[in-house]
């Protein structure tokens, strides 16, 4: 059937959403809603699962009431913040604690000390992650510690991913998770797809509170009909980056994707073989289909969007982010101005949680859209350095793909094409994440017989944005940058 239509859960980090795919990969209909983030502390962030699963009900129930013919939904993909973890009673569905978010920075302590006890080498042979607050194991140790009712819950107690938690109430109690987001717990032996002894030791983590490990594609759970009427398969499921990896049609080793959103994630797929980072990329699962793992190589930038948000509400440079590409066109160039967003450290490849930004370079003739310019160049020099590091991975880049919120603005995806030397492709939908997880579940339900065909199918036209600075322009920019970054990371290393 042509007609059919496919549901697809995009639960963010600032916002849960419910949209429906047709099989041609055109969107019909789209609900959204805001996720409260809650600041208890400095460098904690948190957020409460109930809402989450609130907001993702009632945004489901908003699409689904504007499809005329509901027999045509097909089947559910979902798809997710990564990393960030939940604790609930498996009894109730309920949430024990609040759910501590991937940004969240409170258990560096801990890293820290398993780091100088000598473990990152293993952990990182394991999991292709470093140890860091960011991925949910330490996350799940600090709250296993500190907060008694998780192990007051006994065998009650369930903990999981985003996704996990969102299945576990879609399906009245079903606790699976899927192979690309367990890879990024920092418990999964990524090259075993299971949870792994000695890290769930390292932590302290039971294996009976976590979700079973299932692959991202096929009749994966069945939605409780009490819901919204409909005894729904649920047939896709990936986490955030790796859906818009797949939804931007990068299935073949070597094709690279990168979304600038609130940070900037870039992953290249490398086959069915997991291949080492010796430059501190990440090692990750991308997919699994019939047992099968497809792996990818990550660099994570902390600070892209964010960055842009910054100049516009805390320094006030900008009315709107959209204004940040009229400024940085009204200048020749950036006036040797630099700006390094290292506002929370620096991420990939650099992983130095020390670092602070900075704006160098400024004179008397130093004007504001010297300043935005230097902050959209950022990106280029940015994805630049990582582009040498997944080069020197052997995973060199012949284009990149890119999303997200910030890949709207022209001047700043021809200015990643200039730097980075390759072409630049941008679909006209630049969502994605919600289009990856529909095309998951349009293979896992049958509307597509193979992840080629249906990205074949559901991907429409793209715009490229080809390589036009001179050589000089180039290597003195880049120059410039490699300065600035050396002036940050002094005495930060
Ligand atoms: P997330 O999914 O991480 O919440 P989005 O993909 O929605 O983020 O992207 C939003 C980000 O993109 C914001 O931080 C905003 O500052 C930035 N942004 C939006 N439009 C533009 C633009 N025209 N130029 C530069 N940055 C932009």
């Amino acid at each position: 059937m042509e007609n059919r239509l496919i549901l697809v859960i995009d639960a963010g980090t600032t916002s849960t959403r419910a949209l429906i795919f047709t099989r041609a990969g055109h969107c019909l209909a789209m609900a959204q809603e805001e996720i409260d983030q809650h600041y208890p502390q400095p460098g904690w962030v948190e957020h409460d699962a109930a809402q989450i699963w609130d907001r993702t009900l009632a945004c489901i129930q908003t699409v689904v009431g504007q499809v005329e013919d509901t027999s045509l939904l097909s089947a559910i993909g979902i798809t997710n913040q990564r990393e960030t973890v939940v604790f609930w009673d498996r009894r109730t569905g309920e949430p024990l604690a609040p759910a501590i978010v991937w940004q969240d920075r409170r258990t560096a302590d801990i890293c820290a000390r398993m780091k100088a006890a000598g473990h990152e080498a293993m952990v990182t042979k394991k999991t292709g992650l470093l140890l860091d607050p960011y991925f949910s194991a330490s996350k799940i140790a600090w709250a296993l510690e500190n907060w008694p009712d998780l192990r007051a819950a006994g065998d009650a107690l369930a903990v999981g991913t985003v996704e996990s938690y969102l299945i576990f109430r879609l399906t009245g109690g079903l606790h699976i998770s899927d192979a690309s987001n367990a890879s990024r717990t920092s418990l999964m032996d990524i090259e075993q797809g299971c949870w792994d002894d000695e890290l769930l030791a390292l932590f302290d983590v039971k294996p009976s509170t976590l979700p079973r490990v299932v692959d991202n594609i096929g009749h994966l759970a069945t939605c409780d009909p009490a819901l919204f009427g409909l005894a729904l398969p649920i047939c896709g499921l990936a986490g955030d980056q790796q859906a818009a990896t797949i939804g931007q049609g990068c299935l073949e080793p070597g094709q690279c994707k990168a979304t600038y959103g609130t940070g900037a994630f870039i992953l290249s797929v490398t086959g069915t073989q997991r291949r080492h980072s010796a430059h501190r990329l990440l090692s990750t699962i991308g997919w699994q289909q019939d047992g099968v793992r497809h792996y990818a190589l990550e660099g994570s930038i902390f600070v892209a969007g964010s960055l842009i948000k910054w100049l516009r509400d805390t320094l006030g440079l900008i009315a709107s982010a959209a204004e940040s590409e009229a400024l940085a066109r009204e200048v020749e160039d950036n006036g040797g101005v630099y700006l390094v967003p290292a506002h929370s450290g620096l991420g990939a490849p650099h992983w130095n949680p020390h670092a602070r930004g900075q704006i160098s370079g400024l004179g008397l003739g130093s004007a504001k859209a010297h300043i935005v310019r230097a902050a959209l160049e950022a990106m280029a020099y940015q994805t630049h350095d990582l582009q040498a590091a997944f080069a020197a991975d052997g995973a060199p880049w012949s284009e990149l793909r890119i999303d997200g919120g910030m890949s709207v603005n022209d001047w700043m995806a021809q200015d990643l094409a200039d730097i980075l030397q390759v072409p630049v492709i941008r679909p006209d939908f630049v969502e994605t994440t919600a289009k990856g997880a529909a095309i998951l579940a349009a293979v896992g339900c049958g509307m597509y017989p193979s992840l080629r065909e249906a990205a074949a199918g559901m991907i429409g036209q793209c715009r490229t944005f080809a390589p036009v600075i001179s050589t000089s322009d180039r290597s003195n920019r880049l120059a410039g940058w490699r300065a600035a970054l050396a002036g940050v990371l002094m005495g930060r290393e």
